[in-house]
């Protein structure tokens, strides 16, 4: 038993911010994570909508060390090929122009509102706000957090930015209410994740886009979560018949590595020289892993089977569902939820946990389930299986 071991070192030697399960995860295939110890866990949780080839992918492996021996990182300054070649990728399979790479989601959404605000500046009179949806995630960095909607974090490390508005989902008269001349953009998930599966409606979206139109301001959507095939189109703005003037991605960009990006239209091109950088932005060893995973999607069209394994999922959810009390199941490809009749997600987790299977709890009685992309119908099988174990345990047990 290392477990205990390291979980002692790890409480010893690391900054706490959030309490962890009693496990010390060692290496990765496929569906499966290990432990130190050698137990085997089925994962439905892909670090948070993270390895979307799954984990250790050759796919990364092998360009991390084939890249990894011709460049790691040259200059901000300096062209690179893996950079180049990525943007025209991506470009090439959206309905954007242009690209900025970075590292994490928080970063792309900071770049995307500076880029809201410059616009504001340079065609709008300075007009500066941004409005966002009540209970949307945006990211942990001051001004991601301040646009954010999560309740939890109005009352944290105040003052926050200002400039932020926040609006119920699928109210277009709410959004309209909101906007004024000071407004510069709206910026909204298409499915929120972190908020429990919650989906912007079509029309929403498309009322909502001549609205920003009307009124001469720009649409972002946070595609962090939704992007990269996670919905079972490549992209999540692809299911609505309307387009966005900026995405930010995260996430299954990297399949694990640590990359994010700002994708806009042409007109959006408006940064001027020192305004928008970093040390690590359109970094060559994440840009040349960027590439390898669009590639890997798009050749063996895993946004389909995102697809597929998603109806899968909510058919066996739905036939759970006459003996379990789970209902509301939602969601779109392998971006999906349920909630559960009472505030037992937290239990099922542990309890999945144990049995070993991981899926994940964004709100008290939701649970969501966001594995990798490459996940086929026997991993399906055995963590419903595992999931109505788990279920019965905790059920006998309220029982007694
Ligand atoms: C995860 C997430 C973020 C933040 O990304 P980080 O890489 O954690 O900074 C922002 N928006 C959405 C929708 C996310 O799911």
């Amino acid at each position: 038993m290392k477990t205990k071991k390291y979980v002692k070192k790890a409480k010893k030697n690391l900054l706490y911010v959030a309490d962890k399960e009693d496990v010390v995860i060692y290496s990765g295939k496929g569906m499966y994570l290990y432990d130190i110890d050698g137990n085997k866990y089925l994962d439905f949780v892909g670090g948070w909508a993270v390895t979307c080839l799954g984990h250790s992918s050759p796919v990364i492996s092998n360009v991390l060390a084939k890249q990894g021996k011709r460049l790691i990182n040259s200059s901000p300054i300096y062209h690179n090929v893996p950079m180049i070649d990525f943007a025209n990728l991506l470009v090439e399979n959206t309905c954007f122009s242009r690209a900025f790479f970075c590292t994490s989601g928080s970063e792309a959404n900071e770049g995307a509102i500076k880029l809201a605000r410059k616009y504001g500046q340079k065609f709008k009179n300075g007009a500066y706000k941004i409005i966002t949806l009540e209970n949307s995630f945006h990211g942990r960095t001051l001004a991601a957090m301040s646009a954010t909607g999560k309740p939890a974090f109005k009352k944290l490390f105040n003052p926050k930015v200002p400039g932020f508005v926040h609006v119920k989902i699928n109210d277009i008269d709410a959004m309209q209410a909101a906007i004024d001349d000071k407004t510069c953009a709206v910026m909204l998930e298409p499915i929120q994740g972190e908020g429990g599966i919650n989906r912007a409606k079509g029309k929403y979206i498309r009322k909502l886009r001549e609205l920003c139109d009307e009124t001469n301001i720009i649409l972002i959507f946070d595609e962090i979560q939704t992007g990269f095939g996670r919905t079972g189109k490549l992209f999540g703005y692809e299911h609505f018949g309307a387009e966005p003037d900026i995405i930010t991605l995260g996430k299954g960009i990297g399949g694990g590595f640590p990359l994010a990006a700002i994708l806009t239209k042409e007109n959006l091109n408006i940064f001027e020289k020192g305004e928008q950088g970093g040390t690590y932005t359109n970094q060559p060893l994440g840009a040349a892993v960027g590439h390898a995973v669009l590639k890997e999607i798009l050749d063996k069209k895993l946004h389909k089977n995102a697809d597929k394994m998603g109806s899968l999922i909510k058919d066996e959810l739905k036939k759970l569902s006459k003996t379990y009390p789970i209902e509301k199941i939602r969601g779109k490809g392998l971006m999906l939820g349920f909630d559960l009749k009472t505030e037992i997600a937290k239990e099922l987790v542990d309890t999945c946990f144990k049995n070993r299977v991981l899926i994940n709890s964004p709100r008290p009685k939701t649970i969501r389930l966001i594995p990798p992309l490459i996940v086929k119908e026997k991993h399906v099988k055995k963590m419903i299986k595992r999931l109505a174990k788990s279920l019965d345990e905790i059920l006998t047990q309220s029982e007694q």
